[in-house]
């Protein structure tokens, strides 16, 4: 694919879309900000058209935007000579001052290298020259273990954009050279340059410490960049709008950051507290603005029912015409209100994630919801219409037993006959689609230091699932291999080691045993191993907020079988992680 190629896609992408922003480039930062995957899948992701919000609302940054091509493309491009270009002026991205990545998902890791390759750079930050744009990555991801990417970046953006990208825009303008930025960049609260910092090991190959580097100005510890309050914020809404996306012309917006549960193996549950709530007249004027170009509308929040108006605002969006499409909707907050409404909206299924199936394990895990509860919601979810139910469930629990398993399917079988109760005499019933994914313990939670429960027995679980599962009609279930979550784990847990196999794994395709094997990456070590004792973990050069004794203390109270707080408590959360500017 050649440089003429590039640029007929690009403006062919461009001729379908409506409101993307074009800006001369002088004297203004260039910022060329991609998304590790394709156009297809990024464009439908709110962080990313945040990000590009955020970057363009500055008078003095052009920020454009580049995507990993598709896969029929991808091999000739990597094969010519010709470097990446950006959609809005086709210019290439090594002509960028600022390389940014919003990077959401850990399978993506192998795509950041493909993109600086494509981009004629090198993917080590330490094989880049000061001609080079300084390459930034930041994202959902890089807030909760940004180690297997650090050797990639120059800069990691740890925390909410709203409250990065003013003080990134600051550093380069005052910035005397690339080494005095990345000093500067250094002292702003969110900003982690990893060249800045020796990682010392201990013998048993576990982190010793971080050490910041003489004359460098970097803080021990990176604490967490977040907006206080949302009062005063635009809620996160889609701004480019295309047909060309997973998700369609869908306009997405975010209702409500945080969730006050504190499920103790849920990093966006204790990552994006406290539980904030975007104005609500905002979110409706949006949505107006947005209504010539949509009539669906996505609500990307963890947990939508927080928001104390959100019944106002689904009421006034389906006034407005919109069908509304939730994320996955806490039980303990579900209405008939809300119910009627979404149902009246069009939607024809519920997403709910009941996580385990029975109630003690609820309580190791602090899903502050019962089993009576749960059949209590289907039953006012079937007798609102709706047709079809979709569940979560992990498997690979603390204290988990072949009862635990066997509860899935009674709890699945009861809710499969509140379906039948309300369906039958209608003609058609509707589908119970459940996903089971093994549990891949999480930075930032209170299960940051437990091994991933070993490749064996999650397998024998995984049988003894479909097993337990099969011959259940209008029920269908998705059982993830555990070897995907394997690799999943390890991009999660692991430290800057880790980056020589996503080298690797990019090379060969995506073959991540042989990259493992090549670059004799200790995998188990990441995954399996109990991490209690260690002095410091990859993750602690990020300060999140909560504190290791909290979590220690989670950890505990999870084993005793007991739930933390009661469901309804922002204040509390308020309390337990203030954030401050
Ligand atoms: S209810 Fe859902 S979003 Fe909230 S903490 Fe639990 S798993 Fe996370």
């Amino acid at each position: 694919m050649n440089a003429w190629q590039q640029r007929e896609r690009a403006r062919n992408i461009l001729s379908k879309e409506v409101g993307y922003v074009s800006k001369t480039h002088g004297g203004r930062l260039r910022v060329a900000l991609a998304f590790p995957n394709t156009y297809f899948v990024g464009m439908s992701n709110l962080g990313f058209q945040t990000v590009y919000r955020l970057f363009n609302a500055q008078e003095d940054i052009v920020c454009e935007r580049v995507f990993l091509p598709p896969k029929t493309e991808l091999a000739a491009l990597l094969e010519s000579r010709a470097p990446l270009v950006t959609i809005e002026s086709q210019t290439p991205v090594n002509e960028f001052d600022v390389f940014a990545f919003s990077v959401s998902f850990e399978w993506d890791y192998t795509n950041v290298v493909t993109l600086l390759r494509l981009a004629r750079l090198e993917p080590r930050a330490s094989e880049r020259t000061h001609r080079d744009p300084v390459v930034v990555i930041g994202g959902a991801v890089t807030f909760v273990n940004p180690e297997p990417l650090a050797p990639f970046a120059d800069v990691i953006a740890a925390g909410e954009g709203e409250a990065l990208v003013p003080s990134l825009l600051d550093a380069f303008k005052t910035a005397s050279d690339r080494e005095d930025l990345l000093r500067r960049v250094a002292t702003e609260r969110g900003f982690y340059v990893p060249a800045f910092y020796d990682v010392r090991h201990a013998s048993d190959g576990s982190i010793e410490a971080f050490v910041p580097r003489p004359g460098t100005g970097a803080p021990p510890v990176v604490k967490k960049a977040a907006l206080k309050t949302t009062d005063a914020v635009d809620p996160p809404a889609t701004t480019i709008f295309t047909p060309d996306t997973e998700l369609g012309s869908r306009f997405l917006v975010e209702v409500v950051r945080g969730c006050a549960n504190l499920c103790r193996f849920c990093w966006a549950g204790y990552n994006y507290l406290p539980v904030r709530a975007f104005p609500k007249d905002r979110i409706l004027q949006l949505a107006e603005n947005a209504r010539q170009y949509s009539n669906r509308a996505g609500l990307v929040s963890i947990a939508l029912c927080d928001h104390p108006d959100i019944e106002e605002i689904l009421t006034k969006l389906v006034d407005m015409g919109f069908s509304i499409s939730p994320a996955s909707l806490r039980l303990d907050d579900l209405t008939p209100a809300i119910l009627e409404l979404l149902r009246r909206s069009g939607e024809r299924t519920i997403t709910i994630a009941p996580e385990t199936g029975s109630d003690r394990l609820r309580r190791v895990i602090n899903k502050t919801v019962t089993n009576d509860e749960i059949l209590a919601a289907a039953d006012m979810i079937f007798a609102s219409g709706f047709e079809n139910l979709k569940l979560y469930f992990m498997i690979g629990l603390p204290t988990e037993t072949d009862d635990d398993l066997v509860a899935i399917r009674d709890l699945t079988r009861h809710l499969r006959e509140a379906m039948l109760r309300h369906q039958r005499g209608r003609g058609q019933l509707g589908r119970i689609v459940g996903s089971v994914n093994p549990l891949v313990p999480k930075p930032g939670t209170a299960y940051q230091w437990l091994p991933m429960e070993d490749d064996r027995s999650i397998e024998l679980k995984i049988r003894r699932m479909r097993t337990l599962m099969s011959g259940v009609d209008n029920v269908y279930f998705n059982i993830k291999s555990e070897r995907h979550s394997f690799y999943q784990a390890l991009l999660s847990l692991g430290d800057r080691r880790v980056a020589a196999a996503i080298e690797a794994a990019e090379r060969n395709g995506g073959n991540w045993r042989a990259a493992v094997a090549e670059t004799r990456v200790d995998a188990d070590f990441f995954v399996f191993r109990d991490r209690s004792r260690d002095r410091v973990l990859p993750w602690d050069i990020i300060d999140g907020g909560l504190k290791d004794h909290f979590f220690r203390s989670e950890f505990d109270k999870g084993l005793r079988e007991e739930w933390t707080l009661p469901a309804k408590r922002q204040k509390e959360n308020e309390r337990l992680l203030p954030i401050l500017r």
